[in-house]
């Protein structure tokens, strides 16, 4: 093929890519293989061959699992030195956006070893339409093979061969550069500065939101400081209502941010900070360059967009996952107080003011119809939504009836007081003894022994070791058919559950997930 096209394709100069240049020799076997958020986000398989690297586009990104088949488009050649190229292909260039090196490594044919030989096998693959070869990178491991399809010579299948390296788990939840560690929105942020048509977007946006009727009737007055945000009242169903809006319920942290004088401070329910936590959202809210304080959810989400609270919680050590936060509402702006501002207005104005980033979004809402909102909340598989009242003012602290959530679980935090001796195969505990506060009485609700995975018993286990105890925290030592081994009341856990009995014990606890975020103290029926 040569790299005519992917010449003619571009325009050196106006994009950082490499000029084409053809290698002949030295050089091993290597592959690459590119994410690369462009219209639509695709990964590009890149594997040397005769001096230049054979590129397919595979939409759906490669997979481990052997009986998955994924739809690899060859694309044009491109030269050796691309192998080396991560950042932002500028916008009106061929490809734009953003690009990083998702993994590279060395390849062979499966039955060789030698270069040279490995080389002239694989030629001969390619031409066949039947290409076998062994990957050794940092991310992808061991034999896949690229089918041609019968319909046209550009159709290629990009196949996992059954091997140790099989695996069902997707390997696209790493998302970090092999290279840089960096990922895709690293990459998009770091890129060009903001364009002179940008700035001046973004300051006829500000001026307008400044000149808004709504802001003439917020009182002015200091920004306050470590604020505890309003909450939503539980209720069991969804329903339609004209005053009424509908939001997502994000299944994340919930975080206040204060923006003031370049300075970010970001807080939980409880002001644990998460300014130096989670860096890209402070960095990001830093270039927002206006003062304002804002409420919202820092969520992960996965590559079906689905928040997923475990990666969420495991983010500063893994990486894994887009770490966003869900802006929802606007509290204070420019010395303006907006608390008592209705919130449908609050939302108009945050919308105005809150640019497109890639970390910062704009939680938006529907009118009037909660129930078919929540049924396709559900049908997701989420976590819920929250109604709210859409003449409401913002109350600090308050647990208002002008904020409901309706869960599409049926969940529960608990404080774990116990666990029971392992049995059946089983290592470190058996199940969880739980609890939870009423009045300021600790009070027994039932055990859970089901929903742990392998790595969660451990965990936990090693969580509770420092906080045993000898003593039963109930007053009332509850029955239990095993010897309970009692802990100090702190560490936190969230459950679902099928319902409460009369006594209420919860029906047929599952364990979900640790909350280490939620104190002890604060664990109350949720209802
Ligand atoms: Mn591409």
């Amino acid at each position: 093929m040569g790299l005519r096209e992917y010449k003619t394709k571009r325009k050196f100069g106006k994009t950082p890519e490499p000029e084409p240049k053809e290698r002949t020799e030295g050089d091993q076997l290597i592959f690459v293989v590119h994410k690369h958020a462009a219209r639509n986000l695709h990964y590009d398989l890149r594997l040397k061959m005769d001096g230049v690297l054979k590129s397919w586009a595979v939409p759906k990104g490669p997979s481990l699992d052997p009986s998955i088949k994924r739809l690899a488009m060859m694309v044009e050649d491109h030269p050796f030195d691309y192998k080396d190229f991560e950042g932002v292909i500028p916008e009106g260039n061929y490809g734009a956006g953003s690009v990083i090196i998702w993994d590279r490594g060395f390849y062979r044919h499966p039955s060789v070893k030698d270069k040279k030989e490995s080389e002239k096998l694989l030629r001969d693959g390619l031409k066949k339409g039947d290409l076998k070869f062994v990957l050794n990178g940092k991310k992808l491991q061991g034999e896949f093979a690229l089918v041609r399809m019968r319909k046209d010579e550009k159709s290629w299948l990009l196949i996992k061969k059954k091997d140790r390296h099989a695996s069902e788990v997707s390997i696209l939840k790493e998302n970090r550069s092999a290279v840089s560690g960096k990922t895709l929105e690293d990459v998009a942020e770091a890129g060009p500065r903001e364009s002179f048509k940008q700035k001046k977007v973004k300051q006829i946006r500000l001026r307008e939101a400044l000149e808004d009727e709504d802001l003439k009737d917020a009182p002015v007055g200091p920004m306050p400081h470590n604020i505890k945000p309003m909450l939503a009242t539980l209720v069991k169903k969804p329903f339609d209502h004209p005053d009424w809006i509908f939001e997502m319920k994000w299944d994340g942290y919930r975080a206040i941010a204060e923006i003031r004088d370049g300075d970010v401070s970001i807080y939980s329910r409880n002001r644990i900070s998460f300014t130096q936590k989670f860096l890209p959202i402070t960095d990001a809210l830093r270039k927002l360059g206006f003062d304002a304080l804002l409420d919202g959810e820092i969520v992960v989400v996965n590559d079906q967009g689905h928040p997923d609270f475990e990666m969420l919680q495991n983010y500063q050590k893994s990486g894994s996952g887009h770490l966003l936060y869900y802006v929802f509402d606007l509290l204070h702006f420019r010395e303006h107080d907006l608390t008592g501002l209705p919130l449908l207005r609050r939302k108009e104005l945050l919308k105005k003011i809150l640019p497109s980033s890639p970390k910062i979004k704009f939680s938006d809402h529907v009118l009037k119809e909660g129930i078919l909102f929540f049924n396709v909340v559900r049908e997701k598989g989420l976590e819920g939504m929250i109604a709210k009242h859409s003449q409401s003012a913002y109350q600090a602290g308050k647990r208002s009836r002008q904020w409901l959530k309706v869960k599409a679980r049926l969940t529960q935090e608990c404080v774990i007081a116990g666990f029971t001796e392992p049995g059946g195969g089983r290592k470190y505990f058996g199940s969880l003894v739980l609890s939870m506060y009423d009045e300021d009485e600790l009070k027994y609700i039932g055990h859970s022994g089901g929903g742990f995975e392998e790595k969660d018993l451990k965990v936990i286990f090693n969580k509770l070791k420092p906080l045993i105890q000898k003593k039963c925290p109930f007053k009332i030592e509850p029955e239990t058919n095993t010897p309970v081994t009692w802990v100090k009341p702190e560490l936190v856990c969230e459950v679902t559950f099928t319902g409460w009995t009369e006594d209420g014990i919860m029906r047929q606890p599952v364990f979900l997930r640790l909350r280490e975020d939620k104190p002890a103290r604060e664990v109350v029926k949720e209802n």
